[in-house]
C-alpha cells in the first residue's frame, strides 16, 4: 500500500453526500454505521469523525469548494475523494487518460487481467498507486491492487 491509507468510498460519501442520510448533519457523539460497509464510526466534533474499528480521525477539509475527509495524523488516503468522483463518472472500458478537476491528478485506465479476472485497472501515474473498479450500489467503488 505505499504507506498509504485506505479509507473505504463508501464511509466518505456517507458522512459527506447530502444526498446520503445525513451529509455531515451528524449531531457531535453521535455513532452511526456506514450503510454499504458497516464501519462504525462517531461525530467526535465539529467536523471531527472517527473511525471506530481502527479509532482514527478525521477532519473534514475543502479542496476547490469540495469537501473532504483527511486523516488527523499518519498516512494520506491512496485514493482522494475528488478523485473517486470523478473517476466513477468515466465512462467504464473507455480506456486512456483523464485529469482529476479538482486536483490535478492524472490517471490512467487500463483493462488488465488481475489475478484471472479481466478487470478495468485505474493507476495514479504520480503514486503509482493502482486500483480496481467494483461494481457497488448506489456508486461503483475502488479497491487497491497489489503490487
Ligand atoms: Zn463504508
Ligand atoms: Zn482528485
Amino acid at each position: 500500500m505505499n504507506g498509504q491509507r485506505m479509507l473505504p468510498n463508501c464511509c466518505e460519501e456517507w458522512i459527506l453526500d447530502p444526498a446520503w442520510k445525513w451529509g455531515l448533519k451528524i449531531p457531535v457523539l453521535e455513532m452511526f454505521y456506514c450503510a454499504p460497509c458497516g464501519h462504525p464510526w462517531q461525530c467526535t466534533g465539529d467536523g471531527v469523525f472517527m473511525e471506530l474499528s481502527t479509532r482514527t480521525s478525521y477532519f473534514v477539509k475543502e479542496r476547490n469548494g469540495f469537501p473532504y475527509l483527511s486523516p488527523a495524523d499518519g498516512p494520506q488516503l491512496a485514493l482522494e475523494r475528488c478523485c473517486y468522483l470523478n473517476l466513477i463518472e468515466v465512462i467504464p472500458g473507455r480506456g486512456g487518460e483523464f485529469i482529476c478537476p479538482i486536483c490535478g491528478a492524472l490517471w490512467a485506465m487500463n483493462e488488465e487481467t488481475v489475478n484471472g479476472l479481466f478487470r478495468e485497472v485505474y493507476s495514479n501515474t504520480k503514486t503509482g498507486q493502482r486500483f480496481a473498479r467494483k461494481e457497488g450500489s448506489p456508486r461503483d467503488y475502488f479497491v487497491p491492487l497489489n503490487q
